[in-house]
């Protein structure tokens, strides 16, 4: 693997612990990258975010905010199963090259690569071409076996730990739904 300056997409605070405990035992350089527009309602998006924030001040790392929430996007693709989760990913994964690019990283990853419940072919493939695209590496660690290490972290950190994976068709999915929308109306 490479020694060169790291750009870490991160989802959100849990997902990020592990990836960022490795990374930084590995003394690789890295700073932090947010960008999710697919998290749905915006409340969830902040909720997120703070998670992402209090994740980077915890490893003491710089964390790149980029905002946005495209809630039709996501709606309109609601019947496209695989193919939704696939363009969420490319979404996400060439944003992400564009910035690193932009700001002098040499090569990105994502802390989605912890999550045994994502597509890891997808996300990877997504990767390797937004790489492409930019003249970047992508780094397709395979964190699956510290995801549940890593959720230690974020509870004995505190963090926030939801239960759907983001989007409005993942939160419609979820059988936790009217309890994760009473959550939202309480926190509004
Ligand atoms: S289920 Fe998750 S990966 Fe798939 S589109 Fe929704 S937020 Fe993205």
């Amino acid at each position: 693997m490479t020694k060169n300056k790291l750009l870490l997409h991160i989802c959100c605070g849990p997902c990020a612990m592990a990836p960022l405990e490795l990374l930084q035992a590995a003394e690789r350089d890295c700073e932090l990258f947010f960008f999710n527009p697919n998290i749905h309602p915006s409340v969830e998006w902040s909720r997120r975010l703070d998670n992402a924030v209090r994740a980077a001040e915890h490893y003491e790392l710089p964390l790149h905010i980029l905002p946005g929430i495209d809630v039709e996007t996501w709606r309109e693709r609601a019947a496209d199963g695989k193919e939704r989760c696939k363009f969420c990913y490319e979404t996400r994964m060439m944003k992400t090259a564009e910035y690193a690019a932009s700001n002098g990283f040499d090569s990105f990853s994502t802390s989605l690569l912890v999550s045994p419940y994502q597509d890891r072919k997808a996300i990877i493939r997504a990767g390797e071409v937004a790489a492409a695209a930019y003249g970047l590496e992508f780094e397709a660690y395979d964190w699956r076996d510290y995801y549940r290490h890593g959720q230690d972290l974020a509870r004995d950190l505190g963090l926030y730990r939801q239960k759907y994976c983001g989007c409005i068709v993942s939160l419609e999915d979820s059988k936790f739904y009217e309890k994760i929308c009473a959550e939202h109306a309480r926190l509004i």
